[in-house]
């Protein structure tokens, strides 16, 4: 899957490092490092950071679907 984190939206909350520690980091205090194009095995971790993001800064595209979307199975 591909993802992408608005950074300008981004307020460093962290919660995406936690519920996807292998997807997501922070460096320093509010820097937000992740992978663009993490694994499927991943894809529940994500969902989760997508949906606790507290800012909604997180874009997912699952891979076979088009279009990026902010929440699992929500509308586009
Ligand atoms: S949960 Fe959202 S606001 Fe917090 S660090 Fe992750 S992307 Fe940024």
């Amino acid at each position: 899957m591909r993802l992408v984190v608005d950074l300008n939206r981004c307020q460093g909350y962290a919660q995406c490092a936690f519920l996807a520690p292998d997807v997501f980091a922070m460096h320093g205090d509010e820097s937000l490092l992740y992978n663009p194009e993490a694994d499927e095995e991943q894809r529940e971790n994500v969902a989760r950071a997508v949906a606790a993001c507290p800012v909604g800064a997180i874009l997912v595209e699952y891979d076979g679907e088009d279009g990026p979307r902010t929440h699992p199975g929500g509308a586009r």
